[in-house]
């Protein structure tokens, strides 16, 4: 993309170290920090693992996974770190005031013209943009996880954001070989957790009403809709916990009592049979 060789990814977690990886085999320049030297070294063994993988496995040839592994470089220093970037991608906890002191750090170090998005789940980025001069230059870039292999990223323009940056994120995204989706106006979860989250909404009722057991709504999803598994299993695997979050924040954003969790929810939240993670959620581990 004209203007973007240098891409800085803050927070080198789940979701960051993939992204920076991804950006490093599609030939940019990438440096990836994370205040955590453990998660730090972790990313950069991942690279050291991943890259040959795919050599051995034939899905990358020796020269990209050696040229990839010389384009990413990692430092706890975020100064270092993003002082030459032309887009930063942020990726640190999903908090909004650690996300505000970040974007006015980046604001500070970096030149006029870099570009910072962040990989942020639910946060649109009007709520982090004004940390920073440059609120022309902020907007959403969300990734799935695992980063480097699900394809979709969706760019959310906010109304402080400018066209070019919505656009060169947007061809970013392509660049780097993902399908990215653009949405030209800010809304709580973007397209896909709001589809999933609308999913699970018309599922649990269907479970609360009695209508059927949740094994029962998951074979049908299953096996009239195609999807790879039902929105019961998912939820064990995304975390109920995450189920039972996101319902809290979304009743009190928009004060509609349907945004609630489900009691079944809120029983298996206080019991903490969170899913797979601990071993029981709606199904046994
Ligand atoms: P994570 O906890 O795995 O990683 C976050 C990283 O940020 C940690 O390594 C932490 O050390 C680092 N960090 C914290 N403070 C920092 C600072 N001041 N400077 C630099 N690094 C710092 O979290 P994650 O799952 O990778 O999520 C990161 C972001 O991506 C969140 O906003 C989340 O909503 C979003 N996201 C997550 C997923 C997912 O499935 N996990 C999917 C899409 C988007």
């Amino acid at each position: 993309v004209a203007g973007i060789n240098k891409i800085c990814v803050v927070g080198a977690g789940n979701m960051g170290h993939q992204i920076a990886l991804c950006c490093a085999v599609a030939g940019y320049q990438v440096k990836c920090t994370d205040i955590n030297d453990e998660i730090l070294k972790k990313a950069e063994n991942f690279a050291d693992t991943y890259l040959p993988q795919r050599v051995a496995k034939g899905k990358m040839t020796e020269e990209v996974a050696k040229q990839a592994r010389a384009n990413i470089s990692f430092t706890n220093d975020i100064k270092e770190a993003a002082k030459d970037a032309d887009v930063v991608i942020e990726a640190v906890i999903e908090n909004l005031e650690l996300k505000l002191k970040i974007f006015a750090q980046l604001d500070e170090i970096c030149p006029p013209h870099t570009i910072l998005a962040t990989n942020s789940s639910f946060i649109v980025s009007s709520k982090i943009a004004p940390a920073t001069k440059r609120p022309d230059k902020v907007c959403n870039m969300h990734f799935f996880n695992p980063a480097m292999v699900m394809k979709l990223v969706e760019v959310v323009k906010g109304p402080h954001t400018s066209e070019e940056t919505a656009q060169k994120i947007f061809d970013l995204a392509k660049d780097i070989g993902k399908i990215p989706v653009m949405l030209k106006k800010e809304i709580y979860g973007f397209l896909v957790n709001r589809i999933v989250q609308a999913i699970n909404r018309e599922a649990m009722y269907l479970y609360d009403m009695g209508i059927a057991s949740y094994q029962d709504i998951d074979t049908a999803v299953v096996n009239a809709l195609g999807h790879p598994m039902g929105p019961f299993r998912m939820m064990d695997l995304t975390g109920i916990d995450l189920a039972y979050y996101i319902g809290m924040e979304r009743y009190q954003e928009s004060g509609d009592p349907a945004a609630k969790p489900s009691p079944i929810i809120v029983e298996k939240f206080i019991k903490k049979e969170w899913g797979q993670k601990t071993g029981k959620g709606f199904y046994d581990y």
